[in-house]
């Protein structure tokens, strides 16, 4: 079997399309080598010897070897050096790791692999450049003793060990602080005898000599990685299966560190925080890659490049344009210059904001790069809300006082309790505090808290700076190298322009601009909710709002499965309807009865022991539902909406604080006895699995019948008044047809009466909820009575899966962890379990009733994959809350591209 793929001199084994195998990076360095740019030849170890290493006790399979051998000539052979040669330019590589997507940060890699005692001597004397080649060495027993070695911060270490080496020696030699690059030849050399020592001392392991030695244990700590704690966070979160596992490249070295000809830089072909199209990144002179990132040396604009090095920042425009027109999007790239000589380390698709995503689909289409399709399926589903979030108040920012400027790494606004480290940013956050987390620059160790975090404000680190990376990835607010903003972790505190803010006090940030501001501003809708929802004439003349309506216009065009919302009042019915919902898919007719003393009339009813006494308080609750349905009917412009009937227990509706029942005694001149007596009565063991949905009907049909003459009579206003109304009664929790004839003849009923009274016929149809596996299971005798069907996934899935949804909170957690769920099934359906009921009740209904109409109004009508899922089996609709209409409706266009 082939674990080895090589590539270098325009040839490749791989090519782009290979990721799953050779990972993101290998596939692109593969596919980057075919198109003729200049890429250090290199091989990858597939992401299959990872899954072998995990299978297998950490072991390799056998005939690896001899595959890396052929793998490390080839490249002896492009270069013409020898690896470990000791007489001549020895053959140095970089061992680098790569998943299929890239994940920041997680895996380190190491650089100048191949050098030890002997082979730095032979790069002395074949450069004849001690202080490159004592560089080197320095940062190669550095990077390795790290990553491989295990030489990192102990608990209670402020410092990692070989920074604290390095400072330590600063000071003993020259009493002050001076940056790496001034350090002599003697110096590094110096430094390697202390790593050295260092090695030893922490893990009681010589340094490893042998460059064969060096290479499988890198590639091992490579593939070890995989499984530490960071990454396995950071897998969590994105949903990443841990089979993928991570694929090592080893490639031959560049030098971006031989002197003032040479440099390294990573750039991105458009600017991946607002979306310009301008080149956009920064580079270090006389360094190697990990410095740019690493925050040790603050680095230079890309755009500075064109005045040192005129002839590479030429090349480098060059390839910036060939790389678009080939991957057909914004790259973010890595490269080194060799004494003047430009090489390409990697390539990938650049991680966006949603509001540079959006810019860059939108002006690509403009510019004939790709179609409108491509455009809809590159802005993610999930990053769009971040478009929809609030921006800082206008008129209070004008208020504001700005104490200090970054870098705009994270666009959108935030205001929070400042706190110093990850893990007191978490505990804040779960209390519910809303946090800003501030560090002198993040690291990985820091993830959790940046996921805890409204937002990040960093005082050092560039627009690549791993904070920058990080927020742009989650879509959090981030300003970046904040350089006035000085942070003291002991004492708890940052100054900033001569204010000192203790951890807790309030700190606000523009991530759109760059700027800190002191204490809270007020927040205000972002331009597109501005724009569509209070018709502001200002935010719809902004490129965001217009870029947001052309996306949805195509949106509109390839859709197949329409978007509906679920509201309860006429104001949210609005709302939805301004983000281009269809109609209302779950009016939860319950939410009505907490307003106000309505709540009164309802306890009444469910107090009452006769039926005279409960249509009474019923007669009471008519006009109440009558004119909030009237409301809804106007604000749906003749859009459908369906209406569950009652569904909650009864017990909710009854207060279980002793006080509260003695003021509700009072209130209805009863006494309080009564009121515990019936409290005790309707208590349940399950109410989930209770007297709840139409069971409630059928055994108080009185409730379905004022219920069904509230929607009628509401209906037959609205259509007299000029509004066309059209309910679609919807009963819920049907397992037996019978339940469903029964509750549906008393709507028919009711109907006729209404019509007969308002001389008006009403656009109604009766249907249900299938959110019970027995509904499912007998869709096609439902759908003999029922005129559409409606997927309440919620009970669904607790009915399906045996797990209530409010009680799954104490081991749904273990759950994910141990994969046995892959995302929060109360969030994204699972659709191997409960995507088999809908399917089968899609199924039968069908048979029974041709084109019957379907819909789902559970939470899942808004995540994405759930829409994808429904465009799948062929629903109707889905139905989402009014704020996730846009996410619904991008969803469902891109099931349909
Ligand atoms: P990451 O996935 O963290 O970006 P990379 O494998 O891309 O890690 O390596 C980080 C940096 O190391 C690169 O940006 C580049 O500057 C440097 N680097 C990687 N490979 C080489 C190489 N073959 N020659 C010189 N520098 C390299
Ligand atoms: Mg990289
Ligand atoms: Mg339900």
């Amino acid at each position: 079997q082939k674990y080895v793929y090589t590539w270098g001199a325009a040839k490749a084994d791989g090519d782009g399309s290979m990721k799953n195998l050779l990972g993101g990076k290998g596939a692109n360095l593969a596919e980057m080598t075919r198109i003729g740019l200049p890429v250090p030849p290199g091989f990858t170890i597939t992401t299959e010897v990872c899954t072998y290493y995990y299978a297998n006790k950490r072991t390799y399979p056998p005939s690896l070897q001899a595959q890396l051998e052929a793998g490390v000539k080839n490249m002896e052979k492009i270069m013409g050096y020898k690896f470990g040669d000791a007489s001549n330019f020895p053959l140095l590589v970089a061992v680098r790791s790569g998943a299929r997507d890239s994940m920041p940060g997680m895996m380190d890699t190491i650089l100048n692999l191949g050098l030890n005692d002997q082979t730095v001597l032979a790069l002395v004397k074949a450069t004849k450049n001690e202080r490159f080649a004592w560089d080197c060495y320095r940062r190669f027993i550095q990077m390795y003793g790290d990553v491989v070695l295990g030489v990192q911060k102990k608990e209670g270490e402020d410092h990692e060990p070989f920074e604290t080496v390095i400072e330590k020696f600063k000071h003993d030699t020259y009493h002050k602080d001076i940056v790496d690059s001034d350090l002599t030849a003697a110096d590094q050399q110096e430094l390697v005898k202390r790593f050295k020592a260092l090695v030893k001392e922490r893990t009681g392991k010589v340094f490893p000599n042998d460059p064969w030695d060096q290479l499988r244990g890198a590639a091992g700590a490579v593939f070890g990685s995989w499984m530490n704690d960071r990454a396995i966070v950071y897998r969590r979160k994105y949903n990443i299966p841990s089979e993928w596992g991570t694929a090592v490249n080893v490639q031959a070295m560049v030098y971006g560190n031989t002197g003032d000809t040479s440099g390294s830089g990573v750039a991105f072909t458009r600017n991946p925080a607002n979306g310009v199209n301008e080149f956009y990144g920064e580079f270090l002179i006389n360094a190697q890659g990990e410095d740019v990132v690493a925050g040790v040396r603050t680095p230079e604009p890309v755009l500075k490049l064109k005045d040192v090095m005129p002839k590479s920042y030429a090349e480098l425009l060059k390839v910036r344009a060939t790389l678009e027109k080939h991957f057909k999007d914004v790259q973010d790239i890595e490269f080194t210059i060799q004494e003047g000589k430009l090489f390409m380390l990697q390539t990938r698709n650049g991680k966006r904001t949603a509001a540079a995503g959006l810019k860059f689909a939108a002006d690509m289409v403009r510019e004939k790069l790709i179609t409108w399709e491509t455009a809809v399926l590159r802005n993610p589903a999930d990053q769009l809300e971040q478009l929809l979030a609030p921006i800082f108040d206008l008129s209070e920012v004008k208020k504001a006082k700005v104490i200090a400027t970054g870098l705009p790494a994270g666009p959108g606004a935030a205001t929070g309790k400042i706190y110093f480290n990850a893990d007191r940013s978490v505990i804040a956050a779960e209390k519910g505090e809303k946090v800003l987390l501030v560090r002198v620059e993040t690291s990985p160790e820091d993830l959790r808290g940046m996921i805890a975090a409204e937002g990040i404000l960093t005082a050092r680190g560039g627009v690549s700076s791993h904070a920058a990376l990080v927020a742009r990835q989650m879509g959090k607010v981030c300003v970046c190298g904040a350089a006035g903003v000085q942070i003291d972790y002991d004492a708890k505190t940052a100054t900033i322009d001569g204010q000192v803010f203790k951890e807790g006090d309030f700190l606000s940030i523009d991530g759109t601009s760059g700027t800190v501001y002191a204490g809270q501003i007020k927040t205000a809708p972002s331009e597109i909710i501005s724009g569509l929802i209070s018709d502001d004439k200002e935010a719809q003349k902004t490129e965001k709002f217009k870029n947001y309506v052309q996306l949805m216009k195509w949106c509109s065009q390839a859709t197949k499965l329409s978007v509906r919302t679920n509201a309860d009042t006429p104001e949210q019915a609005r709302q939805a309807i301004a983000f281009g919902a269809v109609g209302i898919g779950l009016v939860r007719t319950e939410h009505m009865f907490f307003e106000g003393d309505r709540i009164d009339a309802m306890r009444e009813m469910i107090l009452a022991d006769n039926l005279a006494d409960r249509e009474t308080a019923l007669a009471k609750l008519l006009p109440y539902q009558r004119d909030d349905f009237f409301g809804i009917f106007k604000a749906l412009k003749g859009f459908p909406a369906t209406v569950r009937f009652l569904d909650p227990p009864l017990h909710e509706f009854l207060p279980h604080a002793k006080e509260q029942q003695m003021d509700l005694a009072r209130k209805l001149n009863i006494p309080v006895e009564k009121i515990m007596h019936r409290v005790h009565e309707l208590h349940e063991f399950n109410p989930m699995l209770g007297f709840r949905g139409c069971r409630l009907g059928i055994k108080y049909p009185e409730i379905t019948r004022m219920q069904a003459r509230a929607v009628l009579e509401a209906a037959a206003d609205a259509t007299k008044a000029g509004f066309k109304a059209k309910p679609e009664i919807m009963i819920p929790l049907v397992g037996f047809k019978k339940e469903l004839d029964l509750q549906v003849a008393i709507v028919h009923e009711v109907a006729a009466q209404v019509q007969k009274e308002k001389k008006v016929k009403i656009a109604y149809s009766v249907g249900t909820m299938i959110e019970i596996p027995r509904g499912a299971l007998t869709a096609d005798e439902i759908a003999q009575t029922a005129e559409f069907f409606s997927f309440g996934t919620n009970d669904l899935t607790q009915t399906c899966l045996g797990m209530s949804r409010d009680d799954s909170g104490s081991f749904l957690g273990a759950y994910t962890e141990n994969e046995i769920v892959k995302k929060n099934p109360f969030a994204s359906i699972d659709q191997t379990g409960v995507g088999q009921l809908v399917k089968i009740a899609c199924e039968k209904g069908n048979q029974t009733r041709p084109g019957i109409k379907l819909g789902i109004c559970g939470e899942h009508g808004g995540d994405p994959d759930s829409v994808k899922f429904c465009h799948k089996v062929g629903l109707t609709y889905v139905s989402c809350s009014p704020y996730r209409v846009p996410v619904a409706r991008l969803a469902a266009a891109q099931a349909a591209i």
